[in-house]
């Protein structure tokens, strides 16, 4: 079964209700959202009512709720020490958020050395996520996302990852979002995916994919920009990124589209979700929507 969704907003009132409501509305079966603005820590408190009401309205749509996700806020920096004590509060309360909301994966930016260097970096972010997994025992999984190499980000390579999760103790607890964009930037051949995806099983393991951002790229592989783009407008294409939504081998795995609004003000997920779901690119698809 496919699952396609993207990433959806949340908000103080209406919480994941609002997220199920708007995903519904691209006519999407999963989806990911922010707990609360990702650039600030300002969060309230999960009203359980509302949960209730968002996760019978899954059920009754037909959105896969185990296949949903969070995404953690870009303050979170488990590479810097400096930051590591509020990193790591503050991912514990998102887990229990999570939990809280029924929600079964949380994707985290493994973060950036800023100078440090990429072995002390690594050392840092593991020594931060088992500090988390001291506090939190519950089961929600942290997804550590492919990276780009933007500025001095962690998780450019699968050995990087791999490194990480070396490291963590509790790996049952642990897991991998590809993104197509950050892969391609990073410098991974996309066009011959199966060698890609070979690469990744022998070194971190298929079975610890839960999720795949799906985006094309506005950049050349290996430029480390991380610009994400509609799809079909960017360097990877319909046809590549359709091949690998499609993929025997990662059916059951969640796809979200993190691709920019158009005009930055209309979300194109309807449309997208409609392309892939018909396997069909329609071509100036965006240019009519926003005339
Ligand atoms: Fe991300
Ligand atoms: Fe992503
Ligand atoms: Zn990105």
């Amino acid at each position: 079964m496919l699952y396609i969704g993207s990433h959806v907003s949340f908000d103080k009132q209406d919480q994941l209700l609002k997220s199920t409501k708007e995903a519904i509305s691209y006519g999407a079966n999963t989806f990911m959202f922010y707990t609360g603005a990702p650039q600030n820590t300002l969060r309230y408190p999960i009203n359980d009512e509302k949960t209730l009401e968002a996760l019978m309205l899954m059920k009754k749509e037909g959105v896969a709720f185990d296949k949903v996700g969070a995404h953690a806020p870009y303050i979170i920096n488990l590479a810097n020490p400096d930051n590591l004590e509020f990193g790591v509060r503050f991912l514990t309360e998102e887990l229990e958020r999570c939990q809280a909301l029924g929600i079964k994966f949380i994707v985290l930016h493994p973060g950036s050395h800023v100078g440090r260097g990429i072995e002390e970096g690594i050392e840092t972010i593991i020594r931060g996520l088992n500090s988390v997994f001291l506090n939190y025992h519950g089961d929600v999984k942290i997804l550590l996302e492919t990276m780009a190499g933007k500025g001095t980000e962690i998780g450019r390579t699968f050995e990087e990852l791999k490194e990480i999760m070396d490291g963590v103790e509790r790996k049952e607890n642990l897991g991998i979002c590809m993104d197509t964009c950050h892969m391609s930037d990073a410098g991974y051949d996309l066009t011959d995916f199966d060698s890609v995806l070979k690469e990744f099983d022998s070194i971190l393991g298929i079975d610890k994919i839960g999720c795949i951002h799906i985006n094309d790229s506005k950049n050349e592989r290996g430029a480390h920009k991380d610009r994400h783009e509609n799809l079909g407008y960017g360097t990877l294409g319909f046809d590549l990124l359709l091949k690998i939504i499609y993929h025997p081998l990662l059916e059951e795995i969640p796809k979200i589209l993190e691709t920019p609004y158009i005009n930055r003000e209309i979300a194109p997920y309807k449309k997208e979700i409609e392309m892939i779901r018909n396997q069909t690119y329609e071509d100036g698809w965006r240019e009519s929507i926003h005339s």
